[in-house]
């Protein structure tokens, strides 16, 4: 059977456009289709603008700590509106470029929302097209959870277009968006209040991580209150008022809801296709992003495994050399870095301390927590933590952690060691560079004692 198409892509973001732009580059015939705005979810409404909101959110203190390096800085002031325009400005630079890489590929853009018709079918745009392949790469959504007066509510979305910067505002969750936009906000001024339901911010992450980052979060003033739940939130006369389950209330101007994403795949003809979701709407895929619908393959976010941007790209990758490029390869999920991006940023790569316990029994761990250099001069008591995590019996380096300034830099390249399975005597032969925060990574020689 002749179709229109050799492979229709159901979403234009980072993992769908990759995906587009190899398969056809092996000579596919490729249709992309996106409902919003090509980029997706990094581009337009997450990594990308709110990295440059966390740039943004720095500046107050290095102003503060230019004083101690003899710069007279008069009083800054900040402006909510120029950030926002200047940061529009280059995400709809963003925006085009990643419209012409798609052109330049020979994909065609079709700028409408999708939906399946059948296995081959696709309804698009007011017409009907098919495709031998089809792949869905339609990403997340922030999910809110059921309570009262939660229309009130924003989340990160809206974030990136508030008409004004909070004076106060409540974020409720601990995980990546929750505490990174606390840091934005933090650091442009608001008053900030992070509700967390659990003991303590960033579940998951290695122990040490999480109460020190929790620690240097209050440092710089934000206000982290665990064990706390909402119970409605109120609007009167422009301002909100969060009532919690103890019975206590908080007046803000922004509540803030960061509790998670689910998949975007609702109402898409899927289930009509023959694709199985799980009771989220996870695309349940194996190891080749293959869904139950053999000719139908679902990579990023809407299948819930690593939802990271690079881990995405690098499924549609491996789909589109896969399938149309004779390289068949999977996607390793294991050991990938990430960072989070408060302030100070945390950075981690392959297993935590509890992880590597319960996985080797006998680890060793190196850790060291000091002030950087640079605020031996400002005054400033933030810290930085560095750790490592080594199994014992091989001497391997399983895990590496960090807290401090320029971690997502510096732990990208010590992932490339942990991936090669380094061992610890190895990267002890790597010299330091001296003087940087990074040269305790290779100069850490005792593990921590009693441990
Ligand atoms: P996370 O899953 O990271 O965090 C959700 C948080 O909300 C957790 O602290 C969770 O608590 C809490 N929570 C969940 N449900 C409720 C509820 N009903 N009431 C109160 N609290 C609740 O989700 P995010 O939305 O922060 O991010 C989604 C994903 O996006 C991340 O997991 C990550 O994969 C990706 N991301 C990556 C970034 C990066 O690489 N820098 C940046 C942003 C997002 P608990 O811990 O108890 O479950």
């Amino acid at each position: 059977m002749a179709f229109d198409y050799d492979l229709f892509v159901i979403g234009a973001g980072s993992a769908g456009v990759r995906a587009a732009r190899i398969a056809a580059g092996h000579g596919a015939t490729v249709a992309v289709a996106e409902e919003s705005r090509v980029g997706g979810t990094c581009v337009i409404r997450g990594c990308v603008p709110k990295k440059l909101l966390v740039y943004a959110s720095h500046y107050g203190e290095d102003f503060e700590d230019a004083e101690a390096y003899g710069w007279s800085v008069p009083k800054p002031r900040f402006d909510w509106a120029r950030l926002i325009a200047n940061k529009d400005k280059e995400i709809d630079r963003l925006n085009h470029a990643y419209k012409s890489t798609l052109a330049k590929a020979g994909a065609e853009l079709i700028e409408s929302r999708a939906e399946l018709v059948n296995r081959n079918t696709v309804s698009v745009g007011g017409r009907q097209v098919t495709a031998k392949y089809i792949l869905v790469a339609t990403g997340s959504w922030p999910e809110l959870p059921k309570l009262p007066g939660i229309e009130h509510a924003i989340t990160s979305n809206e974030c990136f277009h508030l008409e004004k910067l909070p004076e106060r505002v409540v974020v409720v969750g601990g995980g990546y968006i929750a505490l990174e936009f606390a840091g934005i906000f933090n650091g442009l001024g608001s008053r900030t209040t992070v509700l967390y339901r659990g003991e303590q911010v960033l579940r998951g992450f290695d122990g040490d991580v999480r109460r020190f980052l929790q620690e240097e979060l209050v440092k710089k003033g934000i206000e982290v209150r665990c064990h706390t739940n909402v119970a409605r939130i109120d609007k009167a006369a422009g301002a909100l008022t969060v009532a919690l389950d103890d019975g206590t209330t908080i007046d803000c101007d922004q509540v803030l809801y960061a509790t998670g994403r689910r998949p975007l795949t609702r109402n898409m003809g899927l289930e009509k296709a023959g694709v199985a979701l799980d009771e989220i709407g996870t695309i349940k895929v194996d190891g080749w992003s293959k869904t139950s619908a053999p000719n139908i393959y679902a990579i990023g976010d809407c299948t819930n495994r690593v939802n990271l941007t690079p881990v995405a790209i690098r499924e549609g990758h491996a789909f589109a050399d896969s399938v149309f490029g004779d390289k068949p390869w999977i996607v390793d999920h294991v050991d990938f870095p990430s960072a989070v991006f408060t302030q100070p940023p945390v950075a981690t790569v392959g297993e935590t301390e509890e992880r590597a316990r319960a996985k080797y029994g006998a680890v060793d761990i190196y850790r060291e927590a000091f002030r950087p250099m640079k605020h031996t001069m400002t005054g400033r008591t933030e810290r930085t933590l560095m750790k490592l995590v080594v199994d014992r019996k091989s001497q391997i380096v399983v895990g590496a952690h960090m807290v401090g300034q320029d971690a997502p830099e510096i732990i990208q390249t010590l992932a490339i060691a942990v991936k090669m399975k380094a061992t610890k005597q190895q990267i002890d032969q790597a010299i330091a560079i001296h003087p940087t925060a990074a040269e305790e990574f290779v100069t850490m020689r005792t593990p921590v004692a009693a441990e």
